[in-house]
């Protein structure tokens, strides 16, 4: 089945009362039908629902269908990106391995490796994701997972997905990716060989800046690599903290059955079932906003590259760009996404024109229907010396925008007037 036709059936079976919009089910706690039911479930003889905190019928039909649109096995829903993100690497390093990881990743995520991962023992290490060459260097028996982002926020790089998944496969390394920018309209990182995706649903998944959720995803077949990988015993060897379960040995998906049973059993970040109500709602039209507002961020792009105040333009669909190659092969009809950036000369100069601009919000957001713009060097980068600033792309007259469904006239005539203000 296609895509567009996956965003709106898959998962969902109706049930007696045969709604058309997927129910919410509002529930904490589900009856079993008998101890022997409740002794079955909790002993996986048996699936179903126990807890809303390891399952829910609506999280299910969002994990289902974003499953589907991403072309892997199985998904398991979060509260937010950051707790995606985190279980999906929680799941395969410990205390003493390491991580590798794209330094251009966003912010939220550079902290999480750098300082909150590095309280649990683990240590991120670092490569240019415009140089995957630098990764093999990296790499040692304690490296568990290599993530980075399939389009990166906030510096707009596309990554060679199959040079990084290649080195990858060599050693027997997870890859984890950040769909969150391309999503899976634009871009199938699994097609490249990535093991596992995360998302924050947040952004293009709501698609009007209504909810926080995370999702991640697992590749089929998964259980090959990690048979036997001597890379991740905690698969191999059985589960103290569920009987001595063996995962490798179920006929599950057996990334996502761990995350569920241990990560989102014990740690808890579970998405509520409205807010996976929400997604469902923005999955069904994430394929029409995605190719709208990469055309949209195209349009705009064109504008501001021949506007004499602007020195450069970051955007991938642009042939003057970088990222060019890389978004025409790993992106659908090379789509790109709304999110660019452009340079003017001058801090004050920027500010100046974010401030005089009408139609866009100033908003630390991304991937809203509404049009969106930021100064990084003022906001989300404020902490960062001039140097820094400089060494990771963040120059002080940088704006980036988060390009909205708004007709692309009347966005570029309020950048228009804000530049020739
Ligand atoms: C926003 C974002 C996140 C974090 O997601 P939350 O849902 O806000 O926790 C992670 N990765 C990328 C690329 C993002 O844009």
């Amino acid at each position: 089945m296609q895509l567009q036709t996956q965003a709106l059936h898959a998962g969902y079976e109706k049930d007696g009362q045969r709604t058309m919009a997927v129910p919410i089910y509002q529930t904490t706690a589900y009856e079993f039908r008998d101890v022997e039911h409740a002794a079955n479930l909790f002993a996986l003889k048996e699936l179903g629902n126990i807890y809303t905190r390891l399952n829910n019928p609506t999280t299910d039909v969002f994990e289902k269908r974003f499953a589907m649109l991403e072309g892997g096995a199985a998904g398991l829903a979060t509260a937010s990106g950051m707790a995606a993100i985190f279980y999906a690497i929680a799941n395969a390093a410990e205390t003493g391995d390491n991580i590798i990881c794209a330094k251009q990743l966003y912010g939220g995520s550079l902290t999480q490796a750098s300082h909150t991962l590095k309280r649990f023992g683990i240590e991120a290490r670092y490569f240019d994701v415009q140089n995957p060459s630098e990764i093999e260097a990296l790499i040692d028996d304690k490296t568990k997972v290599i993530f980075f982002e399939s389009l990166t926020n906030p510096s707009i790089d596309v990554a060679d997905i199959a040079a990084i998944t290649k080195i990858a496969k060599k050693f027997g390394v997870l890859t984890v990716v950040d769909n969150t920018v391309a999503t899976p309209v634009l871009c199938r990182p699994f097609e490249h060989g990535v093991d596992i995706v995360v998302h924050s649903a947040s952004k293009y998944t709501t698609g009007q800046g209504l909810a926080i959720g995370g999702i991640m995803v697992e590749r089929n077949d998964l259980v090959d690599f990690i048979r036997s990988n001597p890379r991740y015993p905690q698969f191999n060897e059985g589960d103290a903290s569920y009987h001595g379960l063996v995962y490798v040995d179920v006929p599950l998906p057996l990334y996502t059955l761990r995350a569920r049973l241990s990560l989102l059993r014990d740690l808890g970040a579970v998405v509520s079932p409205f807010n996976s109500w929400l997604f469902i709602q923005g999955i069904e039209t994430l394929s029409l906003r995605m190719r709208e507002h990469s055309r949209n961020a195209q349009a705009v792009a064109e504008f501001l590259e021949a506007h004499p105040k602007v020195k450069k333009v970051n955007y991938p669909g642009l042939k003057s760009n970088s990222n060019y190659v890389n978004a025409q092969r790993y992106f659908q009809d090379g789509m790109a996404s709304g999110l660019l950036s452009f340079e003017v000369e001058s801090l004050e100069l920027a500010k100046r024109i974010v401030d005089a601009t009408q139609l866009f919000s100033l908003v630390v957001n991304i991937g809203d229907s509404k049009s969106i713009i930021t100064h990084p060097a003022s906001t989300t980068h404020q902490q960062l010396s001039h140097e820094e600033l400089i060494a990771c792309g963040v120059l002080p007259g940088l704006i980036r925008l988060s390009i909205g469904l708004e007709s692309s006239i009347d966005l570029i005539n309020d950048l228009k007037q804000a530049l020739d203000a």
